[in-house]
């Protein structure tokens, strides 16, 4: 059956020490939980220059260390970036792709998304990629066909093994950071699409068995609603990931659900 899981995406927030202390606070409230690691994961997804010095203070065997992005290239003469080797030498072992801010601020295609998922891959890093619609998309109705084409364009272009080892996160831009949240039905109905289209390609037992975590504006006020889904097997968090209670609390309402 596949995972539920509830991801924290810091994006570029926290120093050092403030991110140290957000670090230990979700590793020192999850402790209390009975956490069956099989059935549900959580996951942080911190800046990278914060990623060794979390690794040292979380308890890995409840809390997975997540990077935000890694390079499309191995090594080399990339001034700035930062490769899966690297971010698994200072223990991580996932990374975000392709979230909308990396699509709209840094120019990330689906073919820049190819190559950084074949290397996420090749460091066996679990890769959460991410595709959603930005406004004028939804607007125009055509949400459900650019999921499709960014799926399409980079996930379908794996082997059906290599497929199994991704987790899929539908963030509507128009819902991330913005307090417009996506209604339950709303959401349901891309997550169905999105395991219908997956059915297609990979079989229905694959799909079955593919998370799709939904992204945008989601906290403990509204995820009741969102995780009581059938297709939406947990949360990519942005905001409420950086309030260690409100966090914690998702990954309650997401085991009770
Ligand atoms: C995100 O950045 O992936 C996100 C969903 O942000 P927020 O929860 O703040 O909307």
């Amino acid at each position: 059956m596949r995972k539920k899981i509830v991801a924290g995406n810091w994006k570029m927030n926290t120093d050092l020490n403030s991110g140290l202390e957000l670090a230990k606070a979700v590793s020192e409230k999850v402790k209390s939980i009975d956490l069956d690691t099989n059935k549900f994961g959580l996951i942080i997804a911190t800046p990278f220059t914060h990623l060794y010095a979390v690794s040292q203070v979380i308890d890995s065997s409840k809390v997975q260390l997540s990077a935000q992005n890694i390079a499309d290239n191995e090594k080399g003469a990339f001034t700035g970036e930062t490769s899966a080797s690297m971010i698994k030498s200072v223990g991580a072992t996932a990374t975000l792709l392709g979230h909308s801010e990396r699509r709209a601020f840094y120019g990330e295609t689906s073919e820049t998304l190819t190559k950084k998922l074949k290397i996420a891959l090749d460091h066996n890093l679990l890769p959460i990629f991410c595709i959603g619609e930005v406004l004028e998309e939804r607007e125009a109705e055509k949400h459900f066909e650019v999921v499709k084409s960014q799926i399409d364009e980079v996930l379908f272009n794996l082997d059906v093994d290599d497929f199994k080892k991704v987790i899929i996160a539908y963030e509507p831009v128009w819902a991330i950071g913005t307090g417009k949240v996506a209604s339950p039905e709303q959401a349901q109905e891309i997550h169905a699409f999105i395991r219908k289209i997956v059915s297609e390609k990979f079989g229905a037992e694959v799909a079955e068995n593919t998370t799709i975590l939904y992204g945008g504006s989601c906290s403990p006020s509204n995820a009741a609603g969102l995780f009581s889904q059938p297709d939406i097997d947990g949360g990519l968090i942005g905001g409420a990931s950086l309030k260690p209670d409100d966090f914690i609390e998702l990954l309650k309402i997401r085991m009770q659900e």
